[in-house]
């Protein structure tokens, strides 16, 4: 089997206005020929500018969140073909600051899923378990079970990435240990073998969750993970390219 490519991508989260597009220029711009594809996920109202200004570059524009239908009376979201018309090519989905501050379940990010292909965008579905259910042995079942029901069977086949994010990671400057982290991608990789069989390699594995330049080299060569999702560190065009720098 050859190894998924791996994806270093970064999640702006609501941050950046158009002074941010040239902090992304400034990534573009240090990106040197490495083994990674590298992508950003602005805020959708800098998609189209952002996309505009790394056209002639490697790197790749998504989005961070879409609806499950492609139009309608649905004020204030945004629909998979509109991310793809305003040049996403990706989009991050299921992020836990969504299933805790929107309640999505399971079973609405896979209907986003379904979407997103339809979109033709790739989708990076993120699972994570809280810190009460790691503290009390679950991780392991919660999280498999998050790629069991986020996980459509129509991704098979199809380019997408899981992106393992444990939710008291983020944005706390904790990460589990590299045992912690290969576990986890050892079991998300064999629930996607469960799912899709041999196609179940293919996808890229991505570790979220304070990656940082100092951390990003072990964490990027720990077994099984296929690149990182990263927020807080995206936004630092040094900071973004030290972490690129680490595969
Ligand atoms: C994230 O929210 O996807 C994330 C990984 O955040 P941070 O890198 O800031 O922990």
């Amino acid at each position: 089997m050859t190894a998924p490519t791996p994806l270093i991508a970064g999640n702006w989260k609501m941050n950046g206005l158009a002074a941010s597009i040239d902090e992304a220029r400034l990534v573009a711009a240090g990106l040197g020929a490495g083994p990674a594809r590298v992508a950003i996920c602005p805020p959708a109202t800098l998609i189209h500018r952002l996309g505009e200004a790394l056209s002639a570059s490697a790197v790749l524009v998504g989005a961070q969140d879409c609806h499950d239908q492609p139009a309608g009376a649905f004020t204030g979201d945004i629909a998979a073909e509109m991310l793809a018309d305003a040049g996403a090519r990706l989009v991050i989905l299921g992020h836990s600051e969504r299933r805790a501050g929107h309640g999505e379940s399971d079973e609405l990010v896979a209907r986003k899923v379904v979407a997103a292909l339809r979109a033709r965008l790739e989708p990076i579905v993120c699972v994570g378990e809280t810190l009460e259910q790691r503290e009390a042995g679950g991780a392991l079942a919660v999280v498999t079970g998050q790629v069991r029901g986020s996980l459509p069977r129509d991704l098979d086949g199809r380019a997408y990435s899981v992106a393992y994010e444990p939710v008291w990671a983020i944005g706390t400057g904790l990460t589990p240990t590299l045992a912690e982290i290969e576990e986890m991608h050892t079991a998300i990789r064999a629930t996607l073998r469960e799912r899709f069989g041999a196609n179940g390699d293919n996808p890229a594995i991505l570790y979220g969750g304070s990656v940082k330049p100092a951390n990003a080299a072990e964490i990027l060569h720990a077994a099984e993970v296929g690149g990182a999702l990263v927020g807080g560190a995206s936004l630092k065009a040094a900071d973004f390219l030290g972490i690129v720098r680490g595969l």
